[in-house]
């Protein structure tokens, strides 16, 4: 797992799956109470997250 940031400023956790020849495929979990939820938007600012666009 890696830490990452939105570009607000909240800390999500990424996790990176490989399944044989696919694609990855990323999942993100967000710090604090939803922690172990995978989420797909920021639970702060409800940014779409993509692993291209976060730090
Ligand atoms: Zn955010």
């Amino acid at each position: 797992m890696q830490e990452r940031f939105c570009k607000c400023g909240n800390q999500v956790m990424v996790q990176y799956h490989n399944k044989k020849s696919e694609c990855w495929f990323t999942r993100f979990w967000a710090i604090g109470s939803t922690f172990g939820k995978t989420i797909r938007v920021c639970p702060e600012c409800g940014c779409p997250l993509d692993i291209n666009s976060l730090k």
